[in-house]
């Protein structure tokens, strides 16, 4: 009995110890459990922040212009939704600006001194700009600066301190700006940021004496000439396809025996419902984007092809004076364009002349010179065209392999009244003479100014007293009228032989005129 109770206590005490044993496992192990819990947490914990920290980096640098580190472009979408939403009653003006003469800065003294002013420029807002508006760096070189309840002479007043701290970037030059400025209208809810940039755009455009008032305000009237504009650009890639653009060509005689020697093309627009456009009417709005270099390698192109008709039609072909626009001389891509024209219509190269305008090549930069002796190195005939228009620098007749300068319409007009104008006249031709140029007069609309022309040396002019530009068929009919006077006309019918003489009597005058 005794044994068995011994025995019953034993048993009783080892089921106890391997309780108690199974409890300290248990325990052991939840609390190994629990560590591993805490470790894995704080592991977690430290890996949400990084990952918060990143995201909050991955933010700040999607939001931060990479050159001057002020809030970019997407940072201001979102910074004026929130106080537009914010503050629905509240005024906002919307100021952008542009630093002006920052192409010339680049080109000067390089893109790291481009890339220093902009730095400075946003240096300027950090610290001038009031604690009630935003501003940010919208793209390459537009600035916007959002301003909320503030009188307009306060805006002004911060136009004038960010132009005078601009002006002192450096003792050896201004940096400039222009400033457009937009009062948002806060019911007008579809216009996105970058409608009401452009609008600040749109305003610095209409900028007149940026020397006097560097700031302009965006009117109704300005956004209407933008939509006409911009609905004119649209309609020009269509215009092209349909063959909407025609060539007019305008004679240029020789004024000593009163030939064609040669034609100007001249552009115009077959506009629907409106008649013929003038290239005043879209010149400016297609050479303020790239849509003139499309315009000019068309016109070019049909030059070509109209030499090509005259070659192979045995009619007489005179050189064509096709005008280069100024955005051309930036780059030579243009004289491909045009090797490859008079190769595939195979076109003599003298019988195209190249004018090139006086606001091209004025102060001309050592790339715009490389170019023009490209063209000359091509085998091109060289024009500089409208001299005298606005610069006038003598020294372009020495500094650039050209064959000939034609005088503007306004430098006759303003020199042709006058003794001191004529003898100033006289001067330049006698002088672009002496240069072995050959002189062109544009706008000659008087037998008085033919007569003068011709008696102080002037080789060939061109202006509405021969004849105003004309459609090409007009063109011919004169050219073949013109010829015409040479021959007998009772003999007079063209032949092949004819048009060999009409050849040699056009080399003849070439040699005459060059
Ligand atoms: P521009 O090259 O100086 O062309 C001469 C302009 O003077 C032409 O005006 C011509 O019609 C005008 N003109 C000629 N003689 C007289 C005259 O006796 N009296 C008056 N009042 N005007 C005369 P247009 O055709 O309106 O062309 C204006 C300008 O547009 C041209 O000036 C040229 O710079 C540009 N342009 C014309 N066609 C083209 C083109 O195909 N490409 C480019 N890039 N520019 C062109
Ligand atoms: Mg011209």
């Amino acid at each position: 009995m005794l044994y068995v109770l011994v025995l019953t206590v034993f048993i009783l005490i080892g089921v106890i110890v391997f309780l108690l044993y199974q409890v300290h496992i248990k325990n052991h192990y939840y609390q190994y459990k629990a560590d591993k819990m805490d470790a894995m947490e704080a592991d977690y914990e430290e890996q949400i922040q990084k990952l918060q920290t990143t995201v909050e980096e991955l933010n700040k640098t999607a939001f931060t212009h990479t050159v001057t580190k002020i809030g970019n472009i997407d940072y201001f979408i979102d910074r004026c939704a929130a106080l537009f939403h914010r503050y629905p009653l509240s005024e906002f003006v919307m100021v952008g600006f542009s630093i002006s003469n920052m192409g010339k800065i680049n080109q000067i003294f390089g893109p790291s001194e481009g890339d220093k002013v902009m730095i400075y420029t946003a240096d300027i807002l950090r610290f001038s700009v009031p604690n009630n508006a935003v501003y940010a760096h919208v793209n390459s070189n537009l600035f916007g600066i959002l301003f909320r309840d503030v009188t307009e002479d306060a805006i002004l007043k911060s136009i004038d301190e960010i132009t005078q701290k601009l002006a002192n970037y450096s003792p050896t030059f201004a940096v400039t700006a222009s400033f457009g400025i937009y009062p948002v209208n806060q019911k007008n809810s579809s216009d996105s940021l970058m409608d009401i940039m452009n609008c600040t755009l749109l305003a610095q455009k209409a900028i007149t004496d940026p020397k006097h008032q560097n700031y302009a305000y965006f009117t109704e009237a300005l956004n209407d000439t933008y939509n006409k504009n911009r609905q004119m650009s649209q309609e020009m890639e269509e215009a092209l396809e349909q063959n909407k653009f025609i060539v007019y060509l305008q004679p240029m005689v020789d004024l000593h025996s009163y030939q064609i020697v040669s034609a100007e093309a001249l552009v115009r627009w077959d506009y629907p419902g409106k008649g013929i456009l003038s290239p005043y009417a879209f010149l400016p709005l297609f050479e303020s984007s790239s849509l003139i270099q499309k315009l000019d390698y068309y016109m070019w192109e049909e030059c070509c092809k109209l030499i090509r008709r005259w070659m192979d039609n045995k009619m007489t072909p005179v050189p064509i004076a096709m005008n280069i626009s100024p955005i051309h001389l930036q780059s030579p891509a243009f004289i491909d364009k045009l090797e490859q024209l008079t190769k595939a219509y195979l076109i003599p190269k003298e019988f195209i002349i190249l004018e090139l305008p006086e606001r091209g090549v004025a102060n001309a930069s050592r790339e715009v010179a490389e170019i023009i002796g490209q063209l000359k190195a091509h085998g091109f005939l060289l024009c500089i065209d409208n001299f005298g228009s606005v610069h006038s620098p003598l020294n372009l007749l020495k500094d650039f392999p050209i064959e000939r300068i034609k005088l503007d319409r306004s430098f006759l007009n303003q020199n042709c009244n006058s003794d001191e104008g004529l003898t100033i006249l006289r001067y330049l031709i006698a002088m672009a003479k002496e240069l072995n140029l050959t002189v062109i007069t544009e706008g000659v609309e008087s037998l008085d100014q033919a007569n003068f022309l011709t008696d102080i040396g002037c080789d060939i002019a061109q202006g509405y007293f021969f004849a105003k530009p004309l459609t090409v068929r007009a063109f011919d009919q004169l050219n073949k009228s013109m010829l015409r006077t040479l021959y007998r006309p009772s003999e007079y019918y063209p032949t092949f032989e004819d048009f060999e003489k009409d050849v040699d009597i056009l080399t003849q005058m070439m040699q005459r005129v060059g």
